[in-house]
């Protein structure tokens, strides 16, 4: 492969605008399967790139209507796999592998299956032919923000991995495309298949979704059994999250200190150790162990087989905690928030 060399203040090769070489997508036609979060801004960013694309969904789906709308041109994803050169799988990640055995056999030698989420290809729900490139570039933010940074002209930064090299050029290829829909601007950063779906899972398991969700609402019943009212319990644990994570956000967690007041500070540096203690480093490595031995992955599986009884279940449950309704009433006091949370994204990738 004619690798890129990178910028060489990282751990990992860090590719930019300079490192990529647009010829390995200028002359081909990409299909991007789903006009969801990610595909409507790969396949409109790539368009304004001029990069052939053609959008694939089923006849029946309702984003028909919003990709032709867009100036897209739009087929089913069987068509559109078959006229491609490269085929960027953005649909759900449980609907992949019924799609993926759909468009196999339009797979030509030296085609690449692209993916923007490693989880199939890694845990083998998906097993490409050896005649494909198979590589990874996942924008490292949700769609509509990747499509509005190319319109301004900057970047968002992505990963990219390359899992199958059957051309001997996968890698340059996937940075052309990283290229072409803005993230090169921003910096490319190469990682593995493995690497970016363990530690993707781990994130929002143990830390973003998972983690988050459970301090917050310990933190709310500890107040509230304690007998302070629902609505400081949720300002003081809920609302006032998203100030200390915009902060960490910006300026890493030390910018959060230096934001606080001195007794903040002094509290949370000598009673956040006491509250995440060493007990939850050793559940946090179970769950990463899980991850790992592919356990979370093969429950996952069969839990979509057997219809997510028990997703269904424990959603129910946290619809009903006492913090999502006194949050309802207290969210209509800022109703000029609506617009901006309106726009958050469902996952954090
Ligand atoms: P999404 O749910 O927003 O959109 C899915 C699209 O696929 C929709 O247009 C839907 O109509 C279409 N679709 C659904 N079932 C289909 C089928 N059977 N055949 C054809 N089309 C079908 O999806 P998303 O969040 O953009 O995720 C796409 C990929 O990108 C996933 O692998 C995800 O892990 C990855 N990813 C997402 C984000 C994000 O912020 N949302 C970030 C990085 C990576
Ligand atoms: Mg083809
Ligand atoms: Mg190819
Ligand atoms: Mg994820
Ligand atoms: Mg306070």
């Amino acid at each position: 492969d004619s690798s890129p060399s990178g910028d060489e203040q990282f751990t990992q090769p860090v590719y930019h605008e300079s490192d990529a070489d647009r010829r390995h997508v200028d002359d081909k036609t990409v299909a991007v399967l789903g006009y969801g979060s990610q595909g409507h801004a790969h396949a409109q960013n790539l368009a304004d790139s001029d990069v052939d694309v053609v959008v694939g969904l089923r006849e029946t789906s309702d984003s028909r209507r919003a990709a032709e709308a867009d100036g897209l041109r739009v087929a089913t994803p069987v068509e559109a796999a078959s006229e491609a050169d490269v085929v960027s799988v953005l649909v759900p990640d449980t609907v992949q592998p019924d799609v993926f055995d759909a468009i196999e056999p339009e797979l030509d030698a030296g085609d690449t299956l692209q993916f923007a989420h490693g989880f199939n290809v890694h845990y083998g729900q998906i097993e490409p032919p050896e005649r494909v490139d198979v590589t990874m570039i996942a924008p490292k933010s949700p769609g509509h923000l990747v499509r509005r940074n190319y319109e301004a002209g900057e970047g968002t930064p992505a990963l990219l991995a390359v899992y199958q090299n059957a051309t001997g050029e996968a890698r340059q290829e996937a940075l052309a495309y990283a290229d072409a829909i803005g993230c090169a601007r921003a910096g490319v950063v190469e990682t593995t298949f493995r690497e970016e779906t363990e530690t993707d899972l781990f994130g929002e398991q143990a830390v973003l979704c998972g983690g988050v969700a459970e301090l917050t609402k310990a933190g709310y019943e500890t107040l509230v059994d304690a007998g302070y009212s629902p609505e400081m319990a949720y300002f003081e644990c809920l609302n006032e999250l998203k100030l200390i994570v915009d902060l960490m956000y910006e300026g890493g967690i030390g910018a959060m200190w230096d934001s606080v007041s001195d007794t903040a500070e002094y509290g949370g540096l000598t009673r956040g150790d006491a509250v995440v203690d060493e007990s939850v480093r050793e559940n946090m490595e179970e769950v990463l162990e899980e991850v790992q031995n592919g356990a979370f992955a093969t429950e996952w599986v069969a839990e979509n087989q057997a219809g997510r009884p028990s997703y269904k279940q424990r959603r129910k449950a946290e619809q009903e905690h006492d913090i999502e309704d006194v949050g309802e009433r207290l969210r209509s006091l800022f109703a000029w928030a609506d617009e901006t949370a309106s726009e958050a994204e469902r996952e954090p990738e």
